[in-house]
């Protein structure tokens, strides 16, 4: 479902990303991990064509495309592109002078998918699914921060991605909002759902993921199965940095 192939980037004179390959098949969860300025972000950036990759391959659900120093994919194909991925951030930024439900409606309708009683239908539906039916028309002031990004993963969701990628969704919430975030992340697995997942909630990757990506430097270390990845890690870089994180 998700391909990276040798991908690249670099900020000036900084390389960020230092040939990264990355495989995800339908329905697996993917748990990034990685020291702080290792890349994880912008990884994730680079898939959404949030940040334009220097030199590799992307692909998502069938589609790929290439990137050169010297040729810039053009719009047209970028947003075609950028619309098979759902991200949702750290800090979860709701539309303030839009209910809870209207929020959720909003893309679709901008985007022109559906008209305005299907989106509100449809973000309806969504918020019943992350658990939010009766906030519908609050405001996004009026409800806590776990409950804001569950609304944010609803408003991802309602643009039909095929693939949800969630950077440290949770590290902006009271601890006590954390669990209802992740329970809503593993119901999406449950139900098929294609994601990669930066987030230091080593539970959920433990419980949850299917693959866990090890990255420093701009570089994948180790990739593999919680069990093996996590329990037995096979080079000093990852045991120092899980005895740091558990
Ligand atoms: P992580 O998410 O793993 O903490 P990031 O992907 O955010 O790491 O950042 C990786 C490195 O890239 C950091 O050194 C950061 O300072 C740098 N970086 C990220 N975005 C930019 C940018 N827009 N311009 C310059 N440097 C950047
Ligand atoms: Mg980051």
């Amino acid at each position: 479902m998700i391909k990276i192939h040798q991908l690249r980037k670099t900020f000036g004179e900084i390389e960020v990303l230092k040939g990264v390959d990355i495989a995800v098949d339908e329905g697996q969860v993917a748990v990034l991990i990685g020291p702080s300025g290792c890349g994880k972000s912008t990884l994730l950036r680079c898939l959404n064509l949030l940040e334009q990759p220097t030199s590799g391959d992307i692909e998502v659900a069938g589609k790929r495309l290439s990137f050169t120093p010297s040729s810039r994919v053009p719009e047209r194909h970028q947003a075609a592109f950028r619309a098979r991925t759902g991200m949702v951030f750290q800090s979860f930024n709701l539309f303030p002078h839009m209910t809870v439900i209207e929020n959720v409606a909003s893309g679709p309708y901008l985007n022109g998918l559906k008209n305005k009683a299907e989106s509100r239908e449809l973000a309806a539906r969504l918020l019943a699914r992350v658990g939010l039916a009766e906030k519908a028309d609050l405001y996004p002031a009026q409800i806590s921060g776990g409950q804001g990004q569950r609304v944010a993963i609803a408003r991802a969701l309602a643009l039909d991605p095929k693939v949800m990628l969630f950077d440290e969704p949770t590290s902006a919430l009271d601890p006590e909002l954390v669990g209802e975030v992740l329970e809503v992340m593993q119901s999406l697995a449950n139900d098929g759902t294609t994601m990669i997942v930066v987030t230091h909630e080593m539970g959920f990757a433990r419980n949850v993921a299917s693959k866990v990506i090890f990255m420093e430097g701009g570089h994948v270390i180790e990739t593999g199965a919680p069990g093996e990845v996590l329990r037995q890690p096979k080079s000093d870089r990852l045991r120092s940095f899980l005895s740091r994180v558990e």
